[in-house]
């Protein structure tokens, strides 16, 4: 089959084994390329590990600490007639390139939101590595079925009080127009802290104790995002801002259970991601803020983020460092004053006649093309290539 992006909105339909496999291999070259990580964790479980943060998650304990990793994602295989999802061809390469490596690596694909999800992923643990001294749990997911109560609960990105509006980037025809969204109601709050707060990353680390396979001193990182104040309405102090901060309720408790210095949250920097880019207001922010981090010679990818997470924080020879309410911030470059007021200047400004100008869409564009597999110069499209694709620690 011939390979060729299918974009829907903020989706693309199609994905390149190919061109997801070259990806892979680009972040594991810039990981062999920094200096091994001083005190890696050596058996990790990635929740949420086949793109984006979590995929460099996997990474970088493997590559950068040698670590054995066990992944869990939700994708769609390839079939001989339809492609899979970009995240099973991520995890298809990742797991040969480990493999080859002499690394352990096996991956589930599935919901992780489930508890037989976790019963068989703790079977694993049991049989190959006996414990995990690290557990990264990366999720972005629009619903969850709680397995307690057998409800599906969906998240909504909405503000909270009052209406938004904002300028806003329609990715597709590139035209900068606005958004304007009505305020949630109490329920959609609640719901979305059910699917984007800590409840599951909480189950897990609880189902995964009473299994008798956490390390002594193990830790547990999950993520979260503040970003400017422009989009503190549809973000921070928004129905996805509450979630959040369930989330740091979580880490708070756990750490009361395990003791301090267990579980962590990182605030990470706005990346185009297939969560994110579903985030409206977002998709403008980052363009004009790829721009000027780009000039400013600081611009991160995830790979660049989780490999200074785990270098700066997590993996070496002292603690992480907190800020004020005891999260990670691997979001310091983005908020630098002088970065921030460099993108609100042009947000100001931006247009569709000066987008070209004033913002990085076509980095944006491009980025979002490699997420799926496209756009890498050392990938021919024209040839045909085989859309099926076993997971090696499947077959
Ligand atoms: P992503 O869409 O790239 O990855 C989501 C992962 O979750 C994938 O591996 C997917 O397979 C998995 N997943 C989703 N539903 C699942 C389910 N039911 N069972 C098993 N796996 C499931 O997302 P991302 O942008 O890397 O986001 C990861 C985390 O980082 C989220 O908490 C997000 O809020 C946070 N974050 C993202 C950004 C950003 O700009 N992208 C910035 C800061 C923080």
């Amino acid at each position: 089959m011939i390979i060729a992006p299918k974009i829907r909105g903020f989706i693309c339909t199609t994905a390149h084994p190919e061109g997801c496999a070259s990806n892979v291999r680009s972040q594991i070259d810039y990981v062999k390329s920094k200096p091994a990580l001083a005190d890696s964790p050596k058996k990790v479980l990635v929740i949420g590990s086949s793109t984006g943060y979590g995929l460099a998650s996997r990474i970088v304990p493997a590559f950068g600490g040698n670590a054995a990793t066990i992944g869990v994602f939700f994708e769609r295989p390839g079939t001989e007639r339809k492609t899979g999802s970009a995240g099973w061809y991520n995890s298809v390469a990742f797991e040969e390139v480990a493999h080859e490596a002499g690394l352990y690596a096996k991956s589930f694909n599935g919901d992780a939101f489930s508890n037989e999800m976790k019963a068989d992923v703790i079977d694993t643990i049991k049989a190959d590595l006996g414990k995990v001294d690290c557990v990264v749990y990366s999720l972005a997911s629009p619903r969850r079925t709680d397995p307690t109560d057998g409800e599906t609960y969906k998240s909504v990105l909405k503000p909270i009080g009052a209406p938004y509006s904002q300028k806003n980037l329609n990715t597709d025809s590139g035209e900068v127009d606005s958004v304007a969204i009505e305020p949630c109601t109490d329920e959609e709050i609640a719901h979305t802290e059910k699917v984007m707060g800590g409840e599951d990353w909480e189950m897990w680390i609880t189902a995964l104790d009473k299994a008798g396979v956490l390390a002594d001193g193990f830790s547990t990182v999950a993520y979260s995002y503040i970003g400017p104040e422009l989009t503190f309405p549809i973000y921070t102090n928004g129905t996805i801002g509450k979630a959040k901060e369930h989330l740091e309720g979580s880490a708070a408790a756990m750490n009361e259970k395990f003791g301090d210095a267990t579980a962590f949250v990182s605030v990470n920097k706005a990346l185009v991601t297939q969560a994110s880019s579903a985030i409206p207001v977002v998709p403008l922010y980052i363009s004009l803020l790829y721009k000027v981090m780009k000039e400013a010679g600081n611009h991160e990818g995830c790979i660049e983020q989780i490999q200074r997470l785990f270098a700066d924080h997590l993996a070496n020879d002292g603690a992480p460092i907190l800020d004020e309410k005891k999260r990670i911030r691997i979001d310091d470059w983005e908020m630098e004053e002088p970065i921030q007021t460099a993108v609100a200047d042009a947000w100001g400004k931006v247009t569709t006649e000066n987008l070209s100008e004033l913002s990085d869409f076509s980095g944006y564009k491009k980025e979002f093309l490699r997420l799926f597999g496209f756009g890498l110069a050392d990938v021919d499209y024209g040839l045909e290539t085989n859309p099926e694709r076993p997971l090696p620690s499947q077959s």
